[in-house]
């Protein structure tokens, strides 16, 4: 057990003194959790590899999975890499500080710990003035991956990181919720064309308004069939890992409109009573589980009166927001997948979502949590 320093830091109104020590921490080869744009992330001196080494265990983390380096500044990336590339370059300009995820050929200065043995390492400048704030005064990068326990969702509030970390970390800031909610996007940029390997916040849209077309992994794709030529090889390798899922057993409903969810207008009156009556539907077959249902607030504003006609089994209805705001929802997420992870529910019945803008992250989220099951009514 550690002797976990946990402190409430005004997000927008802090001092370096309220930061200091924990700076002073992370230099001396210790762990620490802050808040990101993105999620929570547990930190640790990326040169250091005892301290790398205590991220790991901490999170019950393992080791082939690779870890993102937080940087304070654009420059602070070149020591980390082979070379900055032209492709790099650009979204590096547009981009930082934000939520993307950058993929480069690493230098001989990133241990063997941060990247998994792998040739490149990943960096990222956040936006978050507080976490770019602790890593200047760290004086060093920053590795630091989701701060939950292996396996758990990520954290989005502080809560989340006392509930998994407390005493298994030297220190934890908390520093309100998340505004984004999901990991950052993370892109290969070691060639001349982008290559999404994990979709967030920074959209494909986004980035090809500066970056010109850009790759999806075919492992992301829905029939894992690649674009472009690309090979299903797992470049990015915490893509193989189920990290997203809250504990019951998730299943995405499909609907007549499932395959086409990103033309489906948010609130059309049509669709959404159709997808009250799939999530109904599933429900009432399923009695022996404890069910709950995640949907949108329009779909749970049907759900009421449908079910005194249709009969299903008592229901644990939570709503990720409106399906005009994708960004809401995506806040919303894993703070959801925790609060089932608390209800006795068995079985949870998730609708699909548009695809629009971060609603691709979004969705990317929810069928690895369902391990890719779909059921039709
Ligand atoms: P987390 O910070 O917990 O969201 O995990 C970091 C994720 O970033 C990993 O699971 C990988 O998917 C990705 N990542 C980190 N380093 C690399 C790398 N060198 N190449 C590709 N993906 C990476
Ligand atoms: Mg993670």
């Amino acid at each position: 057990m550690k002797a976990t320093r946990l402190q409430v830091v005004d997000p927008q109104h802090f001092t370096d003194a309220d930061l200091l020590p924990f700076a002073r921490l992370l230099a001396a080869g210790g762990t620490v959790a802050f808040p990101t744009e993105t999620v929570y992330g547990l930190g640790a001196d990326a040169t250091n590899p005892a301290a790398l080494s205590s991220v790991f265990a901490a999170k019950g983390r393992p080791s082939d999975n690779p870890l993102i380096v937080h940087v304070a500044a654009p420059q602070d990336c070149e020591p980390l890499v082979r070379t900055v590339t032209p492709l790099a370059r650009v979204l590096i300009a547009r981009f930082w500080p934000g939520p993307l995820t950058i993929v480069l050929q690493r230098s001989s200065r990133v241990p063997d710990l941060v990247t998994a043995g792998l040739e490149t390492v990943a960096v990222r400048l956040p936006a978050h003035p507080l976490a770019r704030r602790l890593i200047a005064l760290a004086g060093v990068p920053i590795a630091a991956p989701s701060a939950n326990r292996s396996g758990r969702p990520s954290p989005t509030r502080s809560g989340h990181v006392v509930t998994d970390l407390m005493g298994r970390v030297d220190g934890i800031i908390d520093g309100g919720p998340c505004a984004v909610g999901l990991e950052s996007t993370v892109v290969d940029a070691t060639g001349a064309q982008p290559v999404i390997l994990r979709p967030g916040g920074v959209t494909r849209e986004m980035m090809a308004s500066v970056a010109g077309p850009v790759a999806i992994h075919p492992a992301l794709t829905r029939a894992g069939v690649g674009e472009e030529g690309h090979s299903g090889a797992p470049r990015s390798p915490g893509m193989k890992y189920t990290h997203y899922a809250p504990r019951a057993r998730l299943v995405l409903a499909r609907t007549s409109r499932s395959g086409a969810t990103d033309q489906t207008p948010p609130a059309n009156p049509a669709a959404v009573a159709e997808v009250a009556r799939v999530l109904l539907a599933l429900a009432q077959r399923q009695q022996a589980e404890t069910i709950g249902i995640l949907c949108t607030d329009e779909t749970a504003a049907v759900l009421g009166a449908l079910a005194a006609e249709m009969k299903p089994p008592p229901l644990v209805v939570k709503t990720l927001g409106s399906a005009a705001n994708p960004e809401e929802m995506a806040a919303n997420l894993f703070l959801r997948f925790r609060e089932f992870d608390d209800s006795p529910v068995t079985l949870i019945l998730a609708q699909p979502l548009p695809e629009k803008a971060i609603g691709h992250a979004l969705m990317n989220r929810l069928e690895k949590a369902a391990g890719h099951q779909w059921e039709e009514a």
